[in-house]
């Protein structure tokens, strides 16, 4: 089946420095970013969610600093990044205004998609910009980022991002423009790989060693990205994007390498939550609330007789019947003490009770694995 950039449903997108930056004058590439701010908004007004992962910052600032050697030390990379984050930030606000989309910064850090408490909150966050129509736009957050807790490169940043929000397609523009069987630049035998759909030890072995220069990225990441993308069911493209309009032209574009996984990203998620987590914890729930489930709905506290273990907010636990057998497992959205104070009430009264406004469900369907249940 050949793949296609219109069919998806929720889309990240990776901008490579090399498209965005003029790193000499400290400079955006504005006509380039008002294409791509064009094809974005045909994509989003088709009815895809759009993200964008953004590089650009270190080199615009760059130039915008005149700090011009070839390698600069940590603290001045930083700088650069604080100067050039505001520049690109504003461009993208300027060129999507254009097309009446808003325009959200994220700036995130490797613990934020790492630690668990801060993945479930950056999830929520893009999963709430998204709801209300607005782009994220997402950067490392390199002003505070330390060499040794640092993505460094955007590839495999946004491969994560992809993860995290279950998007099922994830667009890698930079200057490459697609997989080789060895570097096409030292070896005129290398063969261009048009589809990939198992990382083999072959097509690993692919990505030669990491580029020399300013630009983090090269093969090897964007390999280690295919990796995560396809564990989560979220097919990966690799193309060249110097060219204007890099999204509408995709489609027709002669070379880029697609990486395309086994099952959906919902089919993933699923069988992470059922397969890979040792739940912690146990919610006893009424008929009622087994039959929501059965029916492919959420879990409300409403229909939760009994908690019991220890378990905090995004944690697996195990859902039984009144009899006991287990019919669910899913992410709970509640620590455990929080969980045993909301059983049995309405969702109304999650304010009064915790003196927040937490989510209505216990269990979010997106979360939750019901055995024998509708798959919805
Ligand atoms: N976060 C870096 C920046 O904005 C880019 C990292 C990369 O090159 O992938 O400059």
């Amino acid at each position: 089946m050949t793949q296609s950039i219109s069919a998806s449903k929720r889309l990240v997108v990776k901008i490579g420095s090399a498209l965005l930056a003029d790193e000499r004058k400290g400079q955006v590439r504005t006509r380039w970013l008002g294409a791509l701010a064009r094809d974005v908004a045909q994509l989003k007004a088709r009815g895809t969610q759009v993200v964008l992962v953004s590089s650009g910052a270190v080199a615009i600032g760059r130039g915008l600093l005149g700090l011009d050697r070839p390698k600069l030390r940590l603290d001045e990379k930083q700088a650069a990044a604080a100067a050039g984050q505001i520049k690109l930030a504003h461009a993208y606000q300027a060129a999507l205004a254009r097309h009446d989309v808003s325009v959200a910064q994220v700036l995130v850090t490797l613990e934020d998609t790492e630690e668990r408490r801060r993945y479930l909150n950056a999830r929520s966050t893009i999963e709430t910009l998204l709801r209300l129509g607005a782009m994220p736009v997402i950067n490392e957050n390199d002003t505070v980022a330390t060499n040794e807790i640092r993505y460094g490169d955007n590839d495999r940043l946004a491969a994560r991002v992809a993860a995290m929000i279950s998007a099922d397609t994830l667009a890698l523009f930079s200057t490459i423009d697609g997989l080789y069987t060895a570097d096409p630049g030292s070896d005129p035998d290398a063969q261009f790989i048009p589809e990939v759909r198992k990382l083999t030890p072959q097509i690993m072995a692919m990505a030669g060693d990491a580029p020399p220069g300013y630009s983090s990225g090269g093969m090897v990441t964007k390999l280690e990205a295919a990796r995560v993308a396809l564990g989560a069911g979220c097919r990966m493209v690799i193309a060249d994007g110097r060219k204007a309009h890099v999204l509408r032209d995709l489609d027709k574009a002669a070379r880029k390498t697609w990486f395309v996984p086994e099952g959906s990203p919902r089919a993933a998620r699923k069988h992470w939550i059922e397969a890979s987590l040792k739940p912690t914890g146990t919610l006893t729930v009424d008929d009622g609330a087994l039959k929501a489930l059965r029916g492919g709905k959420s879990l409300l506290p409403a229909g939760v007789t009994k908690v019991e273990g220890r378990f905090d907010r995004g944690d697996a636990v195990i859902v039984r019947d009144r009899a006991g057998r287990e019919v669910a497992r899913g992410l709970i959205a509640y620590a455990d003490a929080e969980a045993r104070l909301l059983a049995g009430h309405k969702s109304r009264e999650i304010q009064e009770l915790l003196g927040y406004r937490g989510r209505d469900e216990m269990i979010h369907r997106d979360d939750l694995v019901v055995h024998d249940g509708k798959d919805t």
